[in-house]
């Protein structure tokens, strides 16, 4: 596996190959991002993993300082994984060039994740915009786990390069929370509340096949959520999965949820 530490080391490395698979990432790997990986090990010629905390996607300061870092762990994974090559930009590497598109998002997709964190995903497209005139890869594997991010990335990237984004299933552990580099940040007691609450939404799911007035019960469950283990929730809403509009209908419909656990954001859809 080579090291990519700058621009130069990347456009060396990559100039002469086809079919790149690449995996964006912030890093703090896990199972989630090892099945992107395999995927893209499995597909493409070369298999690019980046790893960059992206200042811009963050809303609030807090938050991107205290996310999980853990560099070298990262390189070991990724070394036995037989991984072609990791870039480790620096800020400047990936913003020394001032992006010309204004990118602003629809009204319409101004819901969920895009509604509670104001600028993200403006920060999210851009930083995929200036990674994908980088690398100018084939395929972008992404994770479900973060679906309007996907969704978003997908039309926006598409619509602008050659490369295609492959959406990859959640992965999740044995207690069905869908792994996150967040989960770190959570103490035992509440990495348990967050299992138990993927445990109840699951199931929740389950028996809305058999019933009506679908809207009602998903306000009436985000209440009892709420007091059962003692969190904020952002939202928690049945959408559609090809539009992200509001719905009534299971079919083609993925319950959203972004909650608080302490002061950790976690989101997950099902
Ligand atoms: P992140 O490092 O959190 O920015 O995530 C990098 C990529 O891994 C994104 O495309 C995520 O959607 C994906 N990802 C994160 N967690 C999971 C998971 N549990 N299952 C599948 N993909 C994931």
């Amino acid at each position: 596996m080579k090291n990519l530490l700058n621009n130069i080391d990347l456009n060396e490395a990559l100039f002469d190959n086809t079919n790149i698979g690449f995996v964006p990432t912030m890093g703090s790997l896990h199972e989630g991002h090892i099945s992107l990986i395999k995927k893209s090990l499995k597909v493409c010629n070369k298999t690019i993993v980046s790893i960059f905390v992206n200042p811009k996607q963050f809303n609030n300061k807090k938050d991107y300082k205290k996310y999980p870092r853990n560099i070298k762990k990262d390189i070991n994974i990724l070394k036995k994984l037989k991984v072609d090559f990791v870039y480790l930009p620096k800020i400047k590497d990936i913003y020394k060039t001032k992006n010309k598109i204004k990118i602003k998002l629809k009204k319409q997709d101004n819901i969920l994740c895009a509604k509670y964190r104001k600028g993200h995903f403006e920060g999210v497209i851009d930083v995929m915009t200036r990674l994908t005139k980088i690398i100018n890869p084939s395929k972008i594997f992404m994770g479900e786990k973060d679906f309007q991010q996907l969704l978003l990335v997908k039309r926006y990237i598409e619509k602008n390069f050659k490369s295609k984004i492959i959406p990859c299933k959640t992965i999740r552990n044995r207690h069905k929370l869908a792994l996150s580099s967040r989960n770190i940040l959570l103490n035992k007691n509440d990495f348990n509340k967050a299992s138990m609450l993927a445990k109840d939404l699951i199931l929740f799911k389950k028996k809305l096949f058999k019933k009506e007035n679908l809207k009602n019960l998903v306000i009436i469950k985000k209440n009892e959520l709420i007091k059962k283990f003692d969190i904020k929730i952002d939202y928690l809403e049945l959408r559609n999965t090809k539009n992200l509009k509001l719905t009534n209908r299971i079919k083609n419909a993925k319950i959203f949820i972004a909650y608080y656990i302490n002061d950790v954001r976690l989101i997950d859809n099902y």
